[in-house]
């Protein structure tokens, strides 16, 4: 089972703390890169504030304070995704957002009091694709919040919300992957080292600038063959073409300063659409690659 020691120190200790001393507000908004495990703290705190043996033993039980027991009615309940009181908003649809009827369905349940949980908890598993409506919808539900009702909106884009949805959550980033910290160690330095350079040279080649040649026709299909690390080669590449960006633009190239920027903008909007839209990441970057050919 997940303890909050397999999340990232900093998140772990926030959310802890909150739990022990009785303070958790009435919505969080987690974010971090795709890799990091925001859903998975979400279903746990879920199973933190509920947990029926957690909340006999808070404030006595010192270094497991708001550690869910994992075996009672309520965590069991909450870990098969089938607690009454605890929803999750998902993305549908070829579109992959969250549509406006599973907004209004959830914000029509705020009136009834909850069916057995201590703590209603919604979970969005992606904020960033509500929709107008949808987020305007929810905004004003965050703004008068209901009596034992906890949101948690889960992102990996959250300058793509509201800042007004930003500013009535408490922030909480998570960095690292949802594996932990166990099994990454378990995992060996040694291969784990391997891997980052491996793609670190896909994304130096993905963000190289246009003079320099057109990318290869196959680096889309390499790029994806590590299971769910495009988005971190895409990062990768941001970060190269900035460099080239700073650099082009202190030697007064504003030619090349322009074209690097305009790549940049590009892949991000190619990151969201991998990240935020479940877009397929090697028909995506294929688009994108065609469109660079010069
Ligand atoms: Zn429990």
């Amino acid at each position: 089972m997940f303890r909050w020691s397999d999340l990232d120190g900093q998140a772990a200790t926030r959310l802890r703390s909150a739990l022990a001393g009785g303070r958790v507000p009435h919505a969080y908004l987690f974010s971090g890169p795709s890799a990091a495990p925001q859903l998975v703290a979400a279903r746990f705190l879920a199973c933190a504030v509920n947990c029926q043996r957690a909340a006999g033993a808070r404030g006595t039980s010192g270094g497991d304070a708001g550690e869910p027991c994992g075996e009672c009615d309520a965590c069991h309940k909450i870990a098969h995704g089938i607690h009454p009181d605890v929803i999750t908003m998902e993305r549908e649809g070829a579109s992959q957002m969250i549509p406006i009827e599973t907004v209004r369905r959830t914000i029509a349940r705020l009136g009834l009091p909850p069916h057995e949980a201590a703590v209603r908890v919604f979970i969005v598993e992606e904020a960033a694709a509500l929709a107008g409506p949808s987020a305007n919808a929810l905004l004003k539900t965050l703004e008068e919040p209901p009596q034992r009702t906890l949101f948690l909106l889960c992102t990996v884009a959250p300058d793509g919300l509201l800042p007004t949805i930003r500013s009535r959550c408490q922030r909480v980033r998570f960095g690292g992957s949802a594996a932990g910290p166990r099994q990454a160690a378990e995992a060996g330095d040694a291969s784990a080292e391997a891997r980052r350079e491996h793609l670190a040279a896909l994304a130096a080649e993905l963000g190289q600038p246009a003079r320099a040649g057109a990318a290869r026709w196959d680096l889309p299909a390499r790029i994806c063959e590590g299971k769910g690390e495009a988005p971190l080669v895409v990062e990768g590449a941001l970060r190269v073409l900035h460099q080239h960006a700073t650099q082009a633009a202190h030697v007064g190239d504003l030619q090349a300063a322009r074209s690097a920027a305009t790549r940049a903008t590009e892949l991000l909007d190619l990151h969201r659409a991998m990240t935020v839209h479940n877009a397929q990441p090697q028909l995506a970057l294929e688009a994108l690659l065609y469109g660079w050919r010069t």
